[in-house]
């Protein structure tokens, strides 16, 4: 009945299920186990008439033109530029870490003389990883570097990660460079907006065909059979011999053959409050205060008008994977250890000509929203 089956209604099987159905007019399932499609991008209006991002803040910003010329078909976008402050020391900061956080965090004149060292040594408007910044060998550039690190960065990655910055891939730190600059906003990118109606309407557009069919509720591994030896797959007791498109966890996908690979999950802890406004920016990071990391206020990204507030308070956690309130992995941990084994389960889906892997979980990599749409469209012009 299907030409292709999908599991998974985030972005990477929404965009495949779209191109496939609208360009090869291939007839297409998209599994997902959740209530509703959208993945960890998923909106939707609270009890209060907010408009609130189920699985934690998710921010569009690209400079990929064909990615956000594609997502431009199915929705409209309103302008946003995301700011985000760090509280340090009793004071709100910007972060990433820029001029304007060195010049409020320290004495005038030792601001003064770090700034002209940073932009003699780097030049203006450059990105430094706070784990390059600490290995200059300057000794005043090195005091900076380590207050940096101690301030907005070991504690805050201890939480999130429940490890030390350099015990991580280097991409995850250098994802909020020190920014020798005094652009406040937390991406410079060209494109930066948010779907006027909505995450969860983009996908409703993407998915409305008659090509397209949605199963939701419905957990993979419940109707579909994979035999690891003859590669053969099975869909609700059939024999299924069209193409599967995966975007769940990798490990999972293959019964843990090599070992589980290690996720980080989140608890999120949402507030309804009868003020107008809660804080001034968007999201809040608290790297050495709380259990939690950052909290966000929804009202300023969307620009709505509505009575009272909704807010969302982030507590990392251990994944459990039989533990419903901790068995969503929102990140994989990105260490030299798991990148081993990570490897092993990608070679060893290699064999299995029928199965493409695509998504944060089926590649284990640290995608933005952008990032996952381009790849979709890459997996879907390198198809045959
Ligand atoms: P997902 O959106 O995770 O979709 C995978 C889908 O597969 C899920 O719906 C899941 O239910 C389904 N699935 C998994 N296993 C099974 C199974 N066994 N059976 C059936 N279905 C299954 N990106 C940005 O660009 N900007 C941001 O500001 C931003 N903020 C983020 C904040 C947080 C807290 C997190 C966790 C991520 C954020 N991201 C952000 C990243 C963004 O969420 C991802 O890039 C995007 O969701 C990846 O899409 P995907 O399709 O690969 O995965
Ligand atoms: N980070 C930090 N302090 C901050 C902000 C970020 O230490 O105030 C580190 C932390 O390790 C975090 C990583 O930088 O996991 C990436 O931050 P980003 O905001 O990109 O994370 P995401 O939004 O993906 O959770």
């Amino acid at each position: 009945m299907f030409d292709t089956i999908i599991i998974g209604a985030g972005f990477a099987g929404a965009v495949l299920a779209e191109r496939l159905a609208t360009q090869r007019q291939q007839r297409i399932l998209v599994i997902d186990k959740r209530q509703h499609i959208g993945g960890n991008c998923y909106d939707r209006f609270d009890d209060h008439g907010v408009l609130i991002h189920q699985y934690g803040p998710h921010l569009f910003h690209t400079d990929n033109k064909d990615v956000f010329d594609y997502l431009s078909q199915f929705t409209q976008w309103q302008p946003y530029q995301h700011e985000v402050l760090a509280f340090i020391d009793g004071q709100k900061v910007p972060v990433p870490f820029n001029l304007n956080s060195l010049h409020s965090l320290l004495p005038a004149s030792l601001a003064d003389s770090l700034e002209l060292k940073l932009i003699d040594h780097f030049g203006y408007g450059v990105k430094v990883p706070i784990l390059e910044l600490r290995n200059v060998d300057d000794k005043e550039l090195k005091f900076l570097a380590d207050f940096i690190y101690e301030k907005i960065f070991v504690n805050y990655t201890a939480k999130q990660w429940g490890k030390n910055p350099e015990d991580i891939s280097p991409e995850v730190t250098g994802r909020v460079p020190v920014h020798i600059s005094r652009d406040n906003r937390y991406f410079q990118d060209k494109y930066q907006a948010i779907p006027a109606q909505g995450y969860a309407r983009v996908f409703q557009n993407m998915l409305n065909h008659p090509n397209i069919s949605v199963m939701l509720n419905t957990d993979f591994k419940d109707v579909f059979k994979l035999d690891f030896d003859t590669t053969k797959m099975q869909f609700m007791q059939s024999e299924f011999t069209g193409q599967l498109i995966y975007t769940g966890l990798i490990d999972e996908l293959f019964n843990s053959h090599f070992g589980e690979l290690p996720y980080r999950s989140l608890a999120f802890k949402f507030e309804h409050l009868p003020v107008d406004q809660f804080q001034d920016k968007t999201t809040i990071n608290y790297p050495n205060d709380y259990d939690f990391t950052r909290i966000t206020e929804f009202k300023h990204i969307n620009q709505q008008i509505v009575p009272g507030t909704t807010i969302v308070k982030e507590f990392p956690q251990a994944f459990e994977r039989d533990n419903p309130k901790k068995n969503i992995p929102y990140y994989p941990i990105f260490t030299d250890e798991n990148k081993l084994k990570l490897d092993r389960y990608l070679a060893f889906a290699e064999q299995f000509e029928n199965i493409t892997l695509v998504g944060r979980l089926a590649e284990n990599r640290y995608y933005d929203m952008d990032d996952i749409v381009a790849r979709a469209l890459q997996v879907f012009n390198d198809m045959h």
